[in-house]
């Protein structure tokens, strides 16, 4: 059996026994390479179900919708292992009890379709600490080592360039699960926090206020990446700042649904490089 219809067959077994309301997956999209997310809340409807290596996106955003996990019922849904990640922190950020999730785990290592054993966030943890040195696919590694290479000044104009790009469309917030405030700081007018034209100020805000406020929180699914209309490679700052982030304070995020947010927590032992 392949692990597409071994999923639907799990599928239907947790919504028929009422062990879940609704299974999050991935449906067809609009051609091969695309795939998008199906909310199933019925046994019937459970063949829609696709899995391939196409299911790339990261499902655990959708959880967080409104009122979904407020009945307290459970929720099934697939994911990958940065998808288990982001679970993680979104309970150590109080925004889900891990409780009512159902992980139906699985990955796609070099396009290689595999099954994860296991349903909880618990049964994925030990997993994860496994996973900590591999760098995700959507990481570029390749384009992220000639940036390093770059003097301060290319790496300046570098990004100016790519930043000059950005149309404020703000698709990638919206596709980020860890970007889940109802009201954004950059929404906000009075006062105006973070200039809201596209322009060069204006982009650099932007993009480098939200690269701070996703560090140590990122778990590198490169949802935002996919969702830039632009193609601004958002991955490689995501990568950047998670390297820091291990680097400085060991600390990778999602591996652990009581870990510390590591830019709102401080050891007595910190470095204090930047006091001169
Ligand atoms: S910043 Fe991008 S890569 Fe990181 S968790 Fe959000 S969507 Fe995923
Ligand atoms: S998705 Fe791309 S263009 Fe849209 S706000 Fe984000 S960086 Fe800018």
């Amino acid at each position: 059996m392949s692990i597409e219809q071994l999923y639907r067959t799990r599928a239907k077994e947790l919504l028929s026994s009422g062990e879940v309301k609704m299974v999050i997956g991935y449906g067809a999209g609009s051609n091969k390479e695309r795939r998008r997310p199906l909310f199933i809340t019925s046994a019937e409807e459970c063949d829609k179900l696709v899995l391939d290596s196409a299911c790339i996106s990261n499902l655990s955003g959708y959880l967080l919708t409104e009122g979904l996990l407020s009945d307290e019922k459970r929720v099934a849904v697939f994911l990958r292992p940065e998808g288990v990640r982001a679970l993680n922190v979104l309970a150590a950020e109080a925004q889900l009890d891990t409780a009512q999730i159902v992980i139906i785990g699985f990955d796609s290592p070099k396009g290689e379709l595999k099954a994860l054993e296991g349903s909880s966030v618990e049964e994925f943890t030990a997993l994860i600490t496994a996973l900590k040195e591999i760098t995700p696919e959507t990481a570029g590694e390749e384009q992220l080592a000639k940036i390093e290479k770059m003097s301060p000044e290319e790496r300046f104009l570098f990004w100016q360039e790519e930043f000059s790009k950005c149309i404020k469309c703000y698709a990638c917030r919206q596709a980020c699960p860890m970007c889940y405030c109802r009201r954004c700081i950059v929404d906000s007018n009075q006062p105006q926090w973070v200039n809201t034209s596209s322009h060069t100020l204006g982009n650099f805000e932007w993009n480098i206020v939200r690269a701070f406020h996703l560090s140590g929180r990122c778990v590198e699914c490169g949802n935002c990446d996919r969702a830039c209309p632009v193609n601004i490679p958002l991955r490689l700052i995501n990568r950047k700042m998670a390297e820091e982030v291990l680097n400085s304070f060991n600390h990778f995020a999602g591996t652990s649904k009581t870990q510390e947010p590591v830019l709102a927590s401080f050891k007595k032992d910190d470095s204090e490089t930047f006091i001169l």
